[in-house]
């Protein structure tokens, strides 16, 4: 071990060690920098204003209540090391000082990010980095996202239904960080946009009115109860449906 340590600098201890061949150099520091939006060891140098910010939404955040305008992305072509400080060309590994500046990198994006866990890919289709696991999702062409693999032949599709603002709180869905739901009528929001909707009693799509949830467990409970409800005698006797050719008792079943 070389070289002065501060106490509680980790990345000088780290540099030493990997200079000691102890951690892999392009670890060092992994986890420990960014803003609240990513883990990462750069930060971009916004090509709009030529200013620079720790991630695009810290840009679009810091310009909303001035100069509004936002980042894009792609567009990024300098990134400064956070270990090193160096200014240099957006690629993966720090030119001066040799780290990754994010685990995750996608050159297309131009997006660095450190936690992995989140399973991010670059969807082609999409033209943008999403996370949750490739394995675990699919392009819908029609709808134009990036569908969980549980909805593939298995959803109504609204073109471009994701390239439209929440109907609830008006963020643009496509690239937005939250989670998003599909209702049954192929419309999307935000998944706590939803959540906060069922939780006021609200089953409906805001943009068609149809049942946004599917209440096939619900009716069936109501089901059961008129069949455990026994009639007022005066309601027990049979009518004769000519459509249909025969009889049924009058207990009319709900409405789906
Ligand atoms: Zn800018
Ligand atoms: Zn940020
Ligand atoms: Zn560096
Ligand atoms: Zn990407
Ligand atoms: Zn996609
Ligand atoms: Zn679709
Ligand atoms: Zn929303
Ligand atoms: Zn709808």
């Amino acid at each position: 071990m070389g070289g002065a340590q501060f106490p509680g600098d980790n990345d000088v201890a780290e540099v030493d060690a990997a200079r000691d061949g102890e951690v892999d150099r392009r670890d060092v520091g992994k986890m420990k920098h960014g803003c609240e939006h990513y883990r990462r060891r750069c930060k971009i140098v916004a090509p709009c204003c030529n200013q620079v910010f720790p991630c695009r939404h810290c840009h679009n955040e810091a310009t909303a209540s001035g100069d509004r305008h936002t980042i894009c992305r792609q567009d990024v072509e300098k990134v400064v090391c956070l270990l090193c400080e160096t200014k240099q060309p957006v690629s993966q590994v720090c030119i001066s000082c040799g780290v990754n500046m994010g685990e995750y990198f996608c050159d297309i994006c131009k997006f660095y990010d450190d936690d992995t866990d989140k399973g991010q890919y670059h969807c082609i289709d999409c033209g943008i980095c999403r996370v949750g696991g490739k394995e675990n999702f699919f392009h819908c062409v029609k709808c134009g996202s990036c569908y969980s693999v549980i909805l593939r032949d298995n959803h109504q599709c609204v073109e471009n239904s994701m390239r439209q603002n929440c109907p609830i709180c008006y963020e643009y869905l496509f690239d937005s960080l939250q989670g998003t739901r599909v209702l049954n009528c192929g419309h999307t929001m935000h998944l706590t946009c939803f959540e906060e909707m069922v939780a006021h009693n609200k089953y409906t799509c805001p943009i068609c009115s149809k049942t946004a949830l599917d209440l096939t467990h619900h009716w069936e409970m109501l089901d059961q109860e008129i069949e455990a409800t026994i009639m007022p005698l005066v309601y027990r006797y049979k009518v004769f449906f000519p459509v249909f050719g025969c009889f049924a008792t009058i207990a009319t079943r709900s409405q789906r």
